[in-house]
């Protein structure tokens, strides 16, 4: 099975690791073939290379549209070894076989992602590459193809220990890295065109992703799992850099991202803890330290093993208080030297930087798999803001209430359904999520909101003089008297039940300020 490489194509845009390459083959007695400014490169090196327009007799076109694409180049890779007829037609036609094609393709997605001009874009989409990179993968019998730099080392091992050539085992993986690699660039352009067109739910939808990661396992020990990212750039967990701790889990990764879309809904400081995706914990103000220590107040007991979030740079003080809870991750768009000091006494805590906060409004696509098939939608970008509001109710919500129910929708959106959310000067008392009915939902977080005052020693609950949120309309006026009971003072929620004006009505016999959104938040 194994080949001996004797003839080599290299054509590649990205030259990284080219020449250490070249030389490699070189060595061994391969014959290098090349494109314009790849065989420029290994010429510059002091390197023997055959320019593919001499080799063909046929030069380089059309800006350099047509470079490879010649049947004395397809034709030596495409041949197979083993077949009379196709060694016959070598002869007759004079094409020699070409054993190793060497290629990376014209940066599509780069060029996409520095904003470039729609022709530039086009003038990136790489033809030849592709068609050399099938045609090598689908003779992977007879061929090798290498389609990344990264794989360099491993086609070098081998050839060393094989005497120059390459087993079946490493031709079959490097063909399947090969189609993957032409169907994510396809996908690339595909998802790019579709954007322009403005087609946002195409008739067939693509997506591309690169392995960033081997996960332990998944949600739980017997599921295998990794980590994709996707071309997309928005800063948060996939752009993330690692400072310290353990490996990142998969649960922590699906913790960490719903942490960081949090705390960016928020323009003030703010801080967040995340048990299992919900919030256990969220404040806003105006210094970390002390917004920390409230966001802890709701629920320190759920806190524990949980993930943190903050908006702002994480810098000595709240560092330090972070050092005396065990946590799993914190998550910042940076940290200072000192911050970072502190934390590195918890050598298991995972921290990361993400140099940025993503724009909470910023269109994207959520994806969720079903038995099938997938469901695609927008990204939930919807951000409710005080002239979005409609008073319902005889009184009117103060000035400080207002500020609480702003906070409170905004928390909620990111709880999963049914979601309710008690908040007191810019923090949350009481959380209620994931349950099966609102007045559940509602009921559970009056209780925490009991529960942890009293734990915490206080005399009143904590729902007291707060102001409540619900995701969706309260289809009863039940869950709103719960609420009341518990001692809310104003309700935020989106309206649009049958029985509003019961909502309503309930609403002004407690004395209760109640505004609509029209905009539910629904999170599953
Ligand atoms: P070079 O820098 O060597 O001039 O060009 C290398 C690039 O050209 C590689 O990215 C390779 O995929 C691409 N390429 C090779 N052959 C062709 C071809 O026939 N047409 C086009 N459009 N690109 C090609």
């Amino acid at each position: 099975d194994d080949i001996r490489i004797t003839r080599a194509l290299l054509s590649v845009s990205d030259k990284a690791g080219l020449i250490e390459l070249g030389r490699f083959l070189a060595a061994r007695g391969v014959e290098l073939l090349s494109t314009g400014g790849s065989a420029k490169a290994l010429a510059q090196a002091g390197l023997a290379v055959k320019e593919v327009a001499t080799h063909t007799g046929f030069p380089e076109i059309m800006d350099g549209r047509v470079k490879t694409l010649h049947p004395k180049i397809h034709g030596g890779i495409l041949a197979r070894r083993d077949s009379a007829e196709h060694r016959a037609a070598m002869t007759a036609h004079d094409i020699a076989p070409i054993d190793l094609v060497v290629i990376n393709l014209y940066p599509f997605e780069a060029t996409v992602a520095k904003g470039a001009a729609y022709e530039d874009c086009v003038e990136n989409i790489d033809i030849g590459g592709p068609a050399l990179i099938r045609a090598a993968a689908k003779n992977h019998d007879f061929v090798a193809v290498v389609t990344d730099p990264v794989d360099y080392d491993a086609l070098m091992e081998e050839m060393t220990a094989k005497g120059g050539g390459t087993s079946l085992a490493l031709r079959r993986r490097l063909a399947s890295l090969a189609y993957a690699r032409t169907a994510a660039y396809d996908a690339a352009i595909a998802r790019w065109m579709q954007a322009e067109e403005k087609d946002r739910f195409p008739r067939r939808f693509v997506l591309g992703g690169e392995r960033r990661q081997m996960l332990r396992y998944g949600e739980n020990p017997h599921q295998q799992a990794a980590f994709y990212t996707t071309s997309d750039r928005r800063p948060g967990i996939a752009t993330a850099r690692q400072l310290q701790g353990k490996e990142l889990s998969y649960n922590n990764l699906n913790d960490t991202d719903a942490a960081f879309e949090l705390v960016a809904e928020f323009e003030a400081p703010a801080v967040a803890i995340i048990k299992h995706a919900n919030p256990c914990g969220v404040a806003i103000g105006k210094d970390l330290a002390e917004i920390w220590e409230r966001a802890l107040a709701c629920d320190p007991v759920s806190a524990f093993g949980g993930i943190v979030a903050i908006n702002r740079k994480l810098e000595a003080d709240l560092a330090e208080r972070l050092t005396k809870l065990f946590l799993e991750v914190v998550i910042a768009p940076e940290v200072d030297e000192n911050a970072a000091a502190l934390l590195a006494a918890k050598g298991n805590l995972r921290l990361l930087t993400t140099g940025a906060l993503p724009d909470p409004a910023a269109p994207g696509l959520s994806l969720k798999l079903l038995s099938g098939g997938f469901l695609l939608q927008d990204r939930d970008n919807g951000r409710i803001a005080a002239r979005d509001l409609k008073t319902v109710t005889k009184r009117k919500p103060t000035e400080r209430e207002l500020a609480d129910l702003l906070f409170a929708f905004r928390v909620a959106k990111h709880v999963k359904s049914n979601a309710i959310v008690y908040a007191r000067n810019g923090a949350t008392v009481g959380i209620g999520a994931g349950q099966m009915s609102r007045v559940d939902s509602s009921r559970i977080a009056a209780w925490k909101s009991r529960e942890m005052a009293e734990a915490a020693g206080e005399k009143e609950s904590r729902a007291k003089g707060s102001v409540v949120a619900s995701d969706a309309f309260f289809p009863f006026a039940d869950g709103l008297l719960a609420a009341a009971e518990a001692g809310a003072t104003a309700v935020i929620q989106p309206g649009g039940s049958m029985r509003d004006e019961d909502v309503i009505k309930a609403a002004d016999e407690a004395g209760l300020a109640m505004v609509f959104t029209g905009m539910r938040h629904f999170r599953h």
